[in-house]
């Protein structure tokens, strides 16, 4: 055994898992939740809602083709702004009637909701650091809390279709330090992201930590489990 590896646990060097924070701002898509997981079946779902009312079958490559498009032509437009625009540009090719792109939408989100699921250690780890600190929610998509039983310990959540900044626009991470109530300097953003989590809180004067579930990126995060030893 190296003499190193003898040093008293006080003696060593502190990491980045040391610095303190005194709240915790998550993503939510890939971050708490699979969000591949439940988008899947999700469109899956309005697909054939489609195809059923359009009486033809509808294909999730085509719907996918034309979400594309619509984000050209719609810059500066939220996730679910371009979600809903997709649909109705899909019903508008088909020559279906106008509302129907409402419903697939809302049956869409239905899906997705029946679908979410926390990835394992999510549960817990939230649970645990809400009972230390203010939890916030800082997230360009549309997923609710609700739909997976987080809600009650997030103290703030923030969303971009509700704020109008999106991630990495260091102006929405102000928004949720305002709303903690703790200064940027001491709050600590987790995200999946290295540009929308990481840079754009980084620029807004948070703590940031990148998580790679797949653990290919050095120094980041591999579970929110890791969240816990840095206290
Ligand atoms: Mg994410």
């Amino acid at each position: 055994m190296p003499p190193e590896s003898r040093r008293p646990a006080t003696a060593e060097p502190l990491s980045s898992d040391a610095v303190s924070f005194d709240a915790v701002s998550f993503d939510g898509d890939d971050t708490l939740w699979d969000f591949a997981a439940a988008f899947a079946p999700a469109i899956a779902h309005a697909a054939d809602l489609l195809g059923a009312e359009l009486g033809a079958p509808v294909e999730v490559d085509w719907l996918q083709r034309i979400r594309e498009e619509v984000a050209a032509g719609l810059p500066g437009a939220t996730l679910p702004e371009l979600r809903l625009a997709a649909f109705a540009e899909a019903v508008r090719r088909r020559a279906g009637r106008p509302e129907l792109a409402d419903r697939a939408f809302e049956a869409f989100m239905a899906a997705r909701a029946r679908s979410t699921r926390l990835f394992p250690e999510v549960a817990e780890v939230v649970a645990a650091l809400a009972a230390r600190m203010p939890l916030a929610l800082t997230t360009n998509g549309n997923a609710e809390l609700s739909w997976t039983g987080l809600d009650p310990y997030f103290s703030a959540v923030v969303r971009a279709v509700d704020c109008g900044r999106s991630k990495p626009d260091p102006a929405i991470y102000l928004i949720t330090a305002e709303r903690l109530g703790v200064a940027p300097a001491r709050i600590l953003h987790v995200g999946d992201h290295p540009v929308e989590d990481v840079a754009g809180a980084l620029a807004a004067g948070f703590q940031a930590r990148l998580i790679d579930r797949t653990g290919r990126t050095p120094g980041a995060l591999t579970s929110l489990a890791g969240l816990l030893l840095s206290r």
